[in-house]
């Protein structure tokens, strides 16, 4: 069986403290061949830095603040993830290099950012404050964006068309959107949908959306764990060793085999994280 890749993943959350050696077991054992781990604030920048450093080359940090996470402090928020992210300049060449502890850690992307409404509007134009000032940190760097979106695409895709041009890259995670969303979403070149558990759902509109107008070079694979299982584990707990189902999935709304749909999201993977050597 061809091997996948867990492109979203917060294995750092402490619903994991209890086995997180187990789980990344069940992850190998299961075909998942590399976990990129997204942090959501300036604490979870060091789990996640601490977890990849205890699953080298096999654990890979994102470095962001999540919208959710954007409350009165966040300029104080992101010039502390910064700082993070600075250490990573001190070359041009890839994989970047963290300095001091963090070194030989490649950083793969700006993540998670982005605009989320769904519960709160309270720090709306903080959240787009946040945003846009880490999309310029993506054109910058030439770092992707992992980029979460709930209830705001108009006003995502409005700061990113600001620097469509500029930008390496990056996913839509946890896409779940209709066509007309997707294609949207397709303008922005070398911008891929992360696809997970909802794809499996019993109401999901994804097996018929995503063939309908997306290429199998526009997705990558995610759990976004601990949540979002796919079914027939759904409200459990989320781990990368779920992942087939969600391959099963796809294979069967595309027509492909397992294998092709594991070739294909690598490839996206590889041409988007330009930071991960597998
Ligand atoms: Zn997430």
């Amino acid at each position: 069986m061809v091997k996948f890749i867990d492109t979203h993943c917060h294995l750092d959350g402490e619903e994991f403290d209890e086995d997180r050696s187990a789980v990344v077991q069940r992850a190998r054992e299961a075909g998942c061949k590399a976990i990129f781990l997204p942090a959501i604030d300036v604490k979870s920048c060091q789990t996640v830095l601490d977890t990849c450093r205890e699953y080298p080359d096999y654990c890979f940090p994102m470095l962001g603040l999540h919208p959710e996470e954007v409350k009165q402090d966040w300029r104080d928020q992101l010039a502390e993830i910064k700082k993070y992210l600075n250490n990573t300049l001190t070359t041009n060449q890839f994989p970047i290099p963290l300095g001091g502890d963090e070194a030989g850690l490649p950083v793969l992307a700006i993540g998670e950012v982005g605009l989320d409404y769904y519960w709160s509007r309270e720090f709306e134009q903080e959240q787009l404050l946040a945003f846009e000032e880490q999309v310029r940190w993506s054109v910058e760097l030439q770092l992707p964006l992992m980029i979460h979106c709930r209830k705001a695409q108009n006003e995502l895709v409005t700061i990113l068309k600001k620097y469509k041009n500029e930008l390496p890259g990056g996913v839509f995670h946890c896409f779940t959107g209709n066509e007309q969303e997707a294609r949207q979403l397709l303008e922005f070149d070398n911008f891929v949908l992360g696809i997970g558990g909802v794809a499996t759902f019993k109401k999901s509109h994804l097996p018929e959306v995503l063939p309908a107008c997306v290429p199998l070079e526009r997705l990558v694979l995610e759990t976004d764990a601990p949540y979002m299982a796919p079914v027939p584990l759904r409200g459990k707990r989320n781990e990368s060793a779920y992942i087939p189902y969600v391959i099963s999935t796809l294979a069967e709304a595309y027509s492909v085999s397992a294998d092709d749909i594991c070739r294909h999201t690598n490839e996206n993977v590889c041409r988007i994280f330009k930071n991960f050597t597998s």
